[in-house]
């Protein structure tokens, strides 16, 4: 069984002792004590700390090389080293680059107090995962537990480490394999089912990128995992993640929502790969919507409409793909009363967001303008509909702006990106009601120029939110908990 460790970082040795104990108590199985960040490191702390805690905690030294907080001279190094292993801490955490020399002698003396040595290794920099193979089964050859870490860089290589892993739990091995940053994570997530001895959890700000807050890692212990994500290529900002991680969260559910940045040639392994890294399904954005709607063995009405897909579900190697931005954009018109049979609609935007908007309008029997900054992507759009759907040149739009609902499907407005208005006020005026897609900021300039103007109005949170419960249902089975939601969305946001 993996054991959670949640590292604890402080200057002093006593509010080291304080930190650690209210983790343990908090339900961590371990703490690592960073003493690198100890400034009163003395033989007296040492003992003290191992007297309080040492039964349950990993004694750390980490170099400055390895990226500890202190470089220390080498005889220094070696005293408290020895200090430590003497001191009975139930795992000391050594360096193979680092104590070469020392490590025999340390070992010696950690077995005489019936204690751990962890033999670990840090590449800074991106390496083959044969490398990282070859350092972790180094460091097991002299040590009780040998730990590996190395920055990832992409999912392949991320898949690969899992793969790995797998084989070292097979064969019993005692190990820590850790795949640093973004896409690396999944090899925390699936720390427990790849049999990984400890896994690091923080408790105040992370000592490495990509490490789960002990709240998630307690969520995972001792359950498979449940591993959900947003794949994208580049990742922009999104809030989903705190949404969903809400939703888990409120409902103690073993599910994660990692960033998967997954280049075009990349989606096919991912989804091949989806049993071995314990994948439920994922969201999907730029630019991949249309891609993977060619890649899933389904397609559920909307999505088939569409020949676009943001959700995907997995279960037992068949993958099938949602729309729920559609679901989204449906809702929150219900919300808001909307009914728009036989009236008249104009979205600016040709995208992804704008397409599902129209496929709703149209369902609900409105009639459909579109206008975009590129006319001919405009164009093209119309024409997969079958029904009509009238193109206007933006600059046409103050003659032709008289509307029962304005609808914004383009990033104009977006904090980020621009603070522009995406049609110019007059043609605001001219609405019934406005609907911004952009749901950050909570109030875009669209939105103020309707408000300046007494249109009422709506912004892009709620479709945000009914999109986010319809994947968490796909995904779990569950009802989501949609004021939880709710609320980690506006945290986000402010
Ligand atoms: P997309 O597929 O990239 O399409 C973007 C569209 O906006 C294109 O028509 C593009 O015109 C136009 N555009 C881009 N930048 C512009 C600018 N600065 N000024 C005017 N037009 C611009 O994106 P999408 O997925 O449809 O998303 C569009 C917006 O809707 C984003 O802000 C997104 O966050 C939001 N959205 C919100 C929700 C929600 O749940 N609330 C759901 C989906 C989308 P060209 O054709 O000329 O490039």
């Amino acid at each position: 069984m993996t054991k959670i460790a949640a590292v604890v970082m402080a200057s002093r040795s006593s509010e080291m002792e304080k930190q650690a104990r209210a983790a343990l108590k908090r339900g961590a199985d371990l703490v690592e004590l960073r003493l690198d960040h100890v400034d009163d490191l003395t033989p007296g702390s040492i003992k003290h700390l191992a007297h309080a805690v040492g039964q349950r905690a990993i004694a750390t030294l980490r170099s400055g090389e390895q990226g500890g907080a202190k470089r220390l001279p080498d005889e220094r190094r070696a005293d408290i080293l020895g200090r430590v292993c003497r001191a009975g801490f139930l795992y000391v955490d050594v360096e193979l680059q680092t104590d070469t020399a020392l490590i025999e002698e340390l070992h010696r003396e950690v077995s005489k107090h019936y204690q751990d040595l962890i033999v670990s290794y840090h590449f800074q920099e991106p390496v083959e995962v044969s490398d990282a193979a070859d350092a972790l089964e180094a460091c097991m050859a002299v040590g009780d537990v040998g730990k590996a870490a190395l920055p990832i860089v992409d999912i392949e290589a991320a898949m690969s480490l899992v793969e790995f892993s797998r084989n070292q739990a097979l064969q019993s091995k005692r190990y820590v394999l850790i795949g640093m940053g973004d896409p690396g994570i999944v090899t925390r997530a699936l720390a427990e089912d790849l049999g990984q001895e400890i896994e690091y959890a923080h408790v105040g700000r992370p000592s490495a990128a990509g490490q789960f807050a002990l709240e998630t890692a307690l969520r995972l212990k001792k359950k498979t995992p449940i591993v959900l994500g947003l794949v994208g290529h580049p990742l922009g900002h999104s809030i989903s993640p705190q949404i969903h991680e809400a939703a888990f969260a409120a409902l103690r559910l073993p599910a994660l929502y990692l960033p998967f940045d997954v280049e075009p040639r990349s989606l096919g392994s991912l989804l091949d790969a989806h049993e071995r890294l314990r994948l439920r399904g994922f969201n999907v954005t730029i630019p991949h919507k249309e891609a993977i709607a060619e890649l899933v063995d389904e397609l559920d009405g909307d999505s088939e409409a569409l020949g676009a897909v943001n959700t995907v579900v997995m279960s037992e190697g068949w993958t099938r793909g949602h729309n729920t931005d559609v679901h989204g954009f449906r809702m929150a018109l219900r919300s808001q009363g909307l009914r728009l049979g036989d009236r008249d609609a104009l979205v600016i935007g040709a995208g992804g967001g704008a397409k599902a908007v129209v496929h709703v309008l149209l369902r609900e029997g409105a009639r459909v303008r579109v206008a975009n900054r590129t006319p001919s992507r405009a164009q093209a759009l119309a024409e997969t509909f079958e029904e009509t759907v009238e193109v206007v040149e933006m600059a046409d739009l103050p003659k032709r702006a008289a509307c029962d609902l304005l609808v914004n499907a383009t990033p104009a407005g977006m904090k980020g990106v621009s603070d522009a208005l995406p049609v110019p006020e007059g043609v605001v005026a001219q609405a019934k009601y406005v609907f911004d897609l952009v749901y950050n900021p909570p109030e875009t300039p669209l939105l103020r120029a309707a408000k300046h103007a007494r249109v009422p109005r709506m912004g892009g949170l709620e479709m945000l939110l009914h999109q986010a419960a319809k994947s968490f249902e796909l995904w779990t089975g569950k009802a989501p908990p949609i004021q939880v939601m709710e609320k980690a969305a506006r945290e986000a946001l402010a």
